[in-house]
């Protein structure tokens, strides 16, 4: 595989017209893709998905945004979809104090079971963290052991990049760094050892520069990996070859 998107949204609705022709132009173009779970509709479609494409892989898992409808069967579902052996990991999880579209108490706790479902899997985590970065890490640090995973989407500057290395995290890449207002960002992709980066898009959201505005594919993951080379001053391959191989490590993908 050339190179890994570690997070795209394919069972979305903006993928419905097209999503086929996508898929096998992904093939073509040897991309990996982990296509992540946002609720249990969405879990369910990732896991049909990665079991139909080999090039394809699942997470599953509740979306902080959606806590609120997360009841113990809700939690028993996902841990049977979790099972399925195209299953690399539980997320996207953690806490949205941005939009706060579930109280924080429920984000919370929501968030502590599926650290737990994880940890009784064996499974890595998909952190997404909007303005909670404080409460994420006392929670990491409460459920007791070192869960391993990726911080999804990271936006932050190099202190807070550090911060999450030093709990065992990778840190994910995405559209964010291309665009003018993130400069903290690129510090911090410059100084952040490359064997703990990983590519991603977010898509349909996040889309890089020059396809603002536009729907994000996981074919602009090229655009991510130009931009993390220029800012290292190293090559788009060496990019491609060292975040392939900590996605491989991290998922455990094959
Ligand atoms: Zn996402």
């Amino acid at each position: 595989m050339r190179m890994i998107d570690t997070h795209a949204h394919l069972d979305e609705r903006a993928f419905d017209r097209d999503r086929a022709l996508l898929i096998a132009q992904l093939h073509a173009d040897e991309t990996g893709v982990v296509t992540v779970g946002s609720a249990l509709d969405s879990s369910r479609a990732t896991v049909q998905l990665a079991e139909r494409h080999r090039h394809i892989w699942a997470t599953v898992g509740a979306h902080p945004h959606g806590a609120k409808y997360v009841t113990p069967d809700v939690l028993r579902e996902l841990e049977d979809l979790a099972k399925s052996p195209r299953v690399v990991a539980i997320g996207e999880i953690g806490l949205d104090y941005y939009r706060d579209l579930s109280p924080r108490d429920v984000q919370r706790s929501v968030f502590a079971a599926q650290l737990e479902l994880a940890r009784r899997l064996e499974l890595p985590v998909v952190l997404h963290n909007r303005q909670a970065t404080d409460d994420l890490i006392a929670i990491l640090r409460k459920a007791g052991r070192t869960h391993v995973g990726v911080v999804h989407s990271f936006l932050g500057d190099l202190a807070l990049a550090e911060a999450f290395l030093s709990l065992g995290f990778y840190i994910g890449i995405g559209g964010p760094l291309t665009y003018p207002a993130n400069a903290p960002l690129r510090d911090a992709v410059r100084r952040v050892p490359l064997e703990r980066l990983l590519l991603e898009t977010d898509c349909p959201y996040l889309t890089p520069v020059p396809h603002r505005g536009k729907r994000n594919e996981p074919a602009y993951i090229e655009l991510v990996a130009a931009e993390i080379a220029r800012v290292r001053g190293i090559s788009i391959d060496d990019v491609a070859r060292q975040t392939t191989a900590n996605a491989v490590a991290l998922f455990g993908l094959h």
